[in-house]
């Protein structure tokens, strides 16, 4: 199980992604190359029972002046409020320019952290140490942090690229089954929209990556490798960034119809959903075969993850609820619908202006 780096190429903000067993271990020795003094953890409870002791003692062996502030676990602690206690507190522990931020943990505590060592003192180096699959192949990567806003997810926020991301995948041991699943979909995403034989490989190799074995960390270091290079390409979203979005539109709009009640739906399995249907949407536009959409289907229904809305317990509103939540989503710019579509497996395309009545005739056949 070699240990991988994967580079991105930022210019003068280019950073490593370490993925590895026992990476959390280097978290000291790591925080010493980078020439801090003091590092202010941020973490969240279930990760600090879990994880905070080895990091904390790596930091000691380092010799760095450590503090840690927990939050609440969930997507909750993503608001204003918290992010201003987490400020506070590195002010108390004096965390100056040159020291840095830890985000400890899944990608709401690497929102919420990165977001504030953004704002603290103007810009605080900060450290990404993701502890959920979502967070290793998706949160931790590109720069994005912010927290929610009671007019929506996520409107409240900065570009603050890392200065590392140390990816442990040992600490995902403890993350819950359903949280590792869902993270999964991030990784078959990357598949999908650019990478038919990464795909191809996973339909193979998923045994592997869930049970722990070296498959696991090849397929996080594809899926950073593949974040990497689109991150690269296009920092600030303006072009090619969107087709991180394959699944999200739909997956979205679903996750908002629930009214974000994790128990009845997380992130990962709004966007299986939604990576289902942005395929069975293509296949029905011509763009596609049904053979692709029923491809994807059965990888995701292999591992576990959920390809219809009619699996949702409690059920969904309906088409109209639907599509007014996809025109309220923040990437709908002057009333157009973007949705990413593909023209294949591997093959995903932002397609801009699509017609409202094709997509409400679409989705009264799903429900
Ligand atoms: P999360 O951070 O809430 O973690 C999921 C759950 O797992 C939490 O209960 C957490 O306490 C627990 N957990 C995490 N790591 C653990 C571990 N190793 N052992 C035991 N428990 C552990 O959720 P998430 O799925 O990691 O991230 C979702 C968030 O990421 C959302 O807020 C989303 O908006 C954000 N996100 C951001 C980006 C970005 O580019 N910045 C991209 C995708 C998602
Ligand atoms: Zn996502």
């Amino acid at each position: 199980d070699a240990d991988e780096t994967v580079h991105v190429a930022l210019g003068d903000r280019a950073y490593d992604i370490r993925i590895g067993r026992g990476a959390l271990d280097e978290t000291g020795a790591s925080a010493r190359a980078l020439g801090a003094r003091k590092v202010g953890i941020v973490t969240d409870a279930n990760v600090a029972r879990a994880h905070l002791p080895r990091v904390m003692e790596s930091l000691k062996r380092a010799g760095i002046d450590a503090s840690a502030v927990t939050v609440a676990p969930g997507e909750a602690s993503k608001n204003l409020g918290t992010l201003g206690e987490v400020v506070d507190h590195l002010l108390a522990a004096r965390i100056e320019r040159g020291d840095l931020v830890l985000a400890l943990g899944g990608g709401v505590v690497g929102d919420l952290a990165g977001f504030a060592a953004a704002v603290l003192r103007r810009g605080v180096r900060c450290l990404q140490a993701p502890t959920s699959l979502l967070a290793q192949v998706d949160s931790s990567v590109g720069g994005k942090t912010g927290v929610n806003s009671r007019h929506g997810k996520n409107l409240i926020g900065a570009f603050h690229q890392p200065s590392l991301v140390l990816a442990d995948v040992d600490a995902l041991d403890t993350l819950p089954e359903r949280e590792f699943r869902a993270g999964y979909a991030e990784v078959a995403k990357y598949g999908l929209l650019g990478d038919e034989a990464f795909f191809a490989w996973l339909e193979g190799a998923h045994g592997g990556v869930f049970g722990g074995g070296p498959e696991r960390i090849e397929a996080i270091a594809a899926s950073c490798r593949a974040k990497a290079a689109i991150v690269a390409r296009d920092e600030l979203e303006r072009g090619d960034r969107a087709l991180l979005n394959l699944g999200h539109t739909f997956g979205h709009a679903l996750e908002a119809d629930v009214g974000y009640d994790g128990s009845r739906l997380v992130h990962g399995e709004g966007v299986a959903i939604g990576m289902a249907m942005a395929f069975r949407f293509s296949a029905a536009l011509g763009l596609c075969g049904t053979d692709d959409a029923a491809r994807v289907e059965r990888h995701l229904a292999a591992v576990g993850l959920p390809t219809s809305a009619k699996a949702i317990p409690g059920g969904v509103s309906g088409a109209d609820a639907l599509l007014e939540h996809m025109r309220q989503d923040k990437k709908v710019e002057g009333g157009a619908l973007t949705f990413i579509l593909a023209r294949g497996v591997g093959q995903a395309f932002v397609a801009r202006d699509v017609d409202p009545a094709k997509v409400l005739g679409f989705l009264e056949r799903e429900l």
